[in-house]
C-alpha cells in the first residue's frame, strides 16, 4: 500500500470568500439575517451572487472610517449598533442577525464580538445577534458556512439524549429523504444543522452522534465534540458508493442490524448505479485535475474515479483536515497526487503542461481555460446542486459529463463545417 501523496503549496489563491455562503445558509433559514460589514465590493458580490435581500453598508468600509482618525473607532462600534437597531424596526421578524466580517482593513479593526454581545445585551432576546467571519483573507466560499455553524453551537441547548445530528447545508427535499431512509432503518431521533428555522435549533451533548454531510466543518466539529458530541467517521454522500457507506457508518453506530441495512439498501443502489451508468460512457478513461476551492474536491476524485472511471491527474484542496478526510482518502488509489493550499500560477501551468480532459476550478480561472481548449466546470455549482445522496448520483455524473459532451458537439460542429 502506497497511500495518497500529500504535498503542500502556498502562494497567490484565486477562491470565492466566505461571504458566498450566505447564498445557501440564507435559504436554508428564512428567518435569519445577514449583516454583511463590508464595503461596496462585498455588497457586489454578495448581491450579485445571489440576488437575495443582503445589507452590505459601506459606511463600515472605507467610506465612513475615511473620515474620522483612528480615535474614531469607538464610533465605529456605535455605528454598527445603530445600523442593526435601524434594521430591526424595520424588520422586528428577523429572529437571528448574523453580523458577519470582511477583509477591509477598517472593519478587521472593528470587534464584532463585542458588538453582538451589547446587542444581545440591549435586545434581550428578542433577536439573537452571532458574529463570524467572511473575509476572503481568512476563508474560502465554504468556510464561511463553518464559521456561521460554530457560531451557532454555543446557542444549542445541553442534552445528553442519543440523537444522530446531521451537520451541514443540503437542499432540504435531499435531506428529507435522507432521513425517510434512516427512518426507514430505525434510526428515529435525528436532527439538523442548520435548522430550517434559526430558532429551533437541535440539543447537543454526549449522546449527539455527528454524522456530517459536507466536508468543509472542521471548526463547527470541534465545537460539537467539545460539546460532548462524537463525529462518526465516514466518506461523504457523494456518489451510490459513498451514499452507501455513509448511510451504513451511521447505522453501525445505532447498532442497527446490518443485513437490514444491506437490504433496504440495495434497490436504491442498484438503482443509482444504473443513473450513473448513462454517464460513465462519457467520462470513463478521461483525465481530471481539481484546482482547490470548496473543500469538496477530495471526495468528488473518489467519486470521478471509481464510479466514473476518470484518471486523477491532480487534486487540490484549499484545507485538508485529515480527520475528517481519511474514510475519503482511504478509498483513493495509491499515489494520487493531493495538494493541499494554492500557488495558482504553477498550479496552471502544470493544468497546462498536462492539458487534462476536465478541470474542476473557480469561475475566475474557468474562462480562460476555456479559451485555451481546456473543458471546465465551475467548483462552486458542487454547492448550488442537489448533489447528495443516493437518488443525485446520476446528476452528480451528468454535471461532469455535460462540459465534456458539449466540447464533443462543438468538435462534431467544426468537422462538419470542414
Ligand atoms: Fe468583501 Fe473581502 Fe469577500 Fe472581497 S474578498 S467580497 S472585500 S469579504
Amino acid at each position: 500500500m502506497g497511500g495518497v501523496t500529500l504535498l503542500k503549496e502556498t502562494g497567490p489563491r484565486e477562491v470565492f470568500c466566505g461571504l458566498t455562503s450566505i447564498v445557501w445558509l440564507h435559504r436554508r433559514m428564512p428567518d435569519a439575517f445577514f449583516l454583511v460589514v463590508g464595503s461596496r465590493t462585498c455588497a457586489h458580490l454578495i448581491q450579485s451572487a445571489a440576488g437575495v435581500m443582503i445589507f452590505a453598508e459601506p459606511r463600515f468600509g472605507t467610506a465612513i472610517l475615511e473620515e474620522r482618525d483612528l480615535a474614531g473607532l469607538a464610533d465605529a462600534h456605535e455605528e454598527c449598533e445603530r445600523v442593526v437597531k435601524d434594521l430591526l424596526r424595520r424588520r422586528p421578524e428577523i429572529k437571528t442577525l448574523f453580523l458577519v466580517g470582511s477583509c477591509p482593513s477598517e472593519v478587521i479593526k472593528i470587534d464584532l464580538a463585542r458588538v453582538a454581545e451589547n446587542l444581545n445585551k440591549l435586545l434581550q432576546g428578542k433577536t439573537r445577534v452571532l458574529n463570524y467571519s467572511g473575509s476572503g483573507i481568512e476563508t474560502t466560499f465554504t468556510q464561511g458556512e463553518d464559521g456561521a455553524l460554530k457560531a451557532l453551537v454555543p446557542l444549542m441547548p445541553e442534552n445528553n439524549n442519543e440523537q444522530l445530528l446531521l451537520v451541514g447545508t443540503l437542499a432540504n427535499p435531499v435531506e428529507d429523504r435522507l432521513i425517510s431512509i434512516f427512518k426507514k432503518l430505525g434510526i428515529n431521533n435525528i436532527s439538523s444543522l442548520p435548522p430550517r428555522k434559526s430558532t429551533e435549533l437541535p440539543h447537543i451533548g454526549k449522546g449527539t452522534k455527528v454524522l456530517l454531510t459536507q466536508p468543509y466543518l472542521t471548526e463547527t466539529s470541534r465545537a460539537l465534540i467539545h460539546k460532548g458530541a462524537e463525529v462518526i467517521k465516514a466518506p461523504f454522500p457523494l456518489g451510490a458508493e459513498g451514499s452507501r457507506l455513509w448511510i451504513q457508518a451511521a447505522t453501525k453506530e445505532f447498532n442497527i442490524d446490518q443485513e437490514k441495512v444491506s437490504s433496504l439498501l440495495a434497490p436504491l443502489i442498484s438503482r443509482a448505479e444504473k443513473t450513473v451508468e448513462r454517464y460513465k460512457e462519457k467520462l470513463q478513461g478521461k483525465t481530471l485535475f481539481l484546482l482547490p476551492e470548496s473543500q469538496l474536491e477530495i471526495p468528488i476524485a473518489r467519486f470521478l474515479h471509481r464510479e466514473c472511471g476518470m484518471e486523477l491527474l491532480e487534486v487540490g484542496t484549499p484545507y485538508l483536515n485529515k480527520e475528517i478526510m481519511q474514510s475519503e482518502l482511504d478509498l483513493l488509489p495509491d499515489n494520487t497526487k493531493i495538494v493541499e493550499g494554492q500557488h495558482v500560477e504553477k498550479q496552471l501551468d502544470r493544468v497546462r503542461n498536462q492539458r487534462p480532459d476536465l478541470v474542476v476550478c473557480g469561475m475566475g480561472l474557468a474562462n480562460p481555460l476555456e479559451a485555451e481548449g481546456i473543458s471546465t466546470k465551475w467548483s462552486i455549482e458542487l454547492v448550488f446542486s442537489p448533489i447528495h445522496g443516493l437518488d443525485q448520483a446520476g446528476d452528480l455524473a451528468e454535471l461532469f459529463s455535460r462540459p465534456l459532451h458539449r466540447k464533443n458537439l462543438l468538435n462534431n460542429k467544426i468537422l462538419t463545417k470542414a
